[in-house]
């Protein structure tokens, strides 16, 4: 056993889906291949959407891929109290504001209305809110720009194929300041994930390249909180014949329907482009990415 320590952090929302898996099998053939640790994380914050059923689901799904973990695993849903802890420390730090602001306001503010378009980028309204001012209906944000100013350059590196090498934090500012504590749960995604991958000793994260920009701010996030930072491995997505990017919840991609119609965990990994299970100890034909 090294040091290497990664995860794979589901949220039980749906059913895995090729993407998923593709997440699974490169941080757990990474971890085998470092002699490290590979553990699953439950993202259940939304507790609104999460469900029981999902999560033994999920799990199923991953044994039957060959996966193993040590037991238990963590629930996001047990640890608010650390997330609130570190939410105030940031509080501490000057760096955050209250938000009031809707989706519908921020549309307006930009005058770009757009039904079902993805989430606007958020011009600042709030900023200048004290904190002392927030109440029940605001969200929490993190004035990124006053981060930066506090922690200094930073950079993450990235140990992935698809982008090697360093890459400045400052990244994050080209999608607006994030919301690190919703106002229905209290916290957020990436705020958990940071503290959560600190608190389980995680060395690598690796995860899809639509998280580039979360990556960023998670590294702001690190160094506000004195966490360490591990190193990145973003993977391609996974994308259908045209070469579009397949949508997280394209059910139709869901790895229960492949185990259904009979696909073995192999066809899995050969469907996301990774090499079979056995691959460097059998010979094997050389691994192709097939479009799905
Ligand atoms: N719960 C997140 C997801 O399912 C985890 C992503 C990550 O941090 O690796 O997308």
């Amino acid at each position: 056993m090294t040091g290497y320590v990664t995860r794979f952090a589901p949220s039980p929302t749906g059913p895995l889906h090729l993407g998923h898996a593709l997440s699974a099998l490169t941080a757990w053939d990474r971890a085998r291949a470092a002699g490290g640790t590979f553990l699953l994380r439950i993202e259940d914050i939304d507790t609104a959407r999460c469900r029981t059923e999902w999560e033994a689901a999920i799990a199923d799904d991953l044994r039957w891929l060959g996966l193993a973990w040590p037991e238990p695993v963590l629930r996001q849903s047990d640890r608010m109290p650390a997330y609130r802890a570190a939410l105030a420390r940031l509080a501490d730090l000057g760096v955050l504001y209250p938000c009031r602001c809707t989706r519908g306001d921020i549309r307006a503010a930009l005058s770009a209305p757009q039904e079902g378009a993805p989430a606007p980028l958020y011009p600042g309204t709030c900023r200048g809110r004290a904190m002392a001012d927030a109440g029940p209906g605001d969200a929490i944000r993190l004035d990124l720009s006053r981060a930066l100013a506090l922690t200094g350059p930073l950079a993450f590196d990235e140990a992935g194929p698809l982008r090697p090498g360093r890459h400045d934090a400052a990244l994050a500012l080209a999608d607006g300041d994030p919301v690190l504590a919703r106002r229905d749960i209290g916290t957020s995604y990436a705020l958990a994930v940071v503290v959560d991958d600190a608190a389980q000793g995680v060395t690598e994260v690796v995860r899809g390249a639509d998280l580039f920009a979360a990556t960023a701010v998670q590294t702001i996030l690190q160094a506000l909180l004195g966490l360490p930072r591990p190193t990145y491995w973003h993977h391609d997505l996974i994308r259908d014949d045209a070469g579009r990017r397949l949508a997280k919840r394209d059910d139709a991609r869901a790895l229960a329907l492949y185990r259904a119609a009979g696909a073995t965990p192999d066809d899995i990994r050969r469907m996301v482009g990774l090499q079979p299970a056995g691959a460097g100890r059998i010979s094997t034909s050389a691994p192709s990415r097939t479009a799905v």
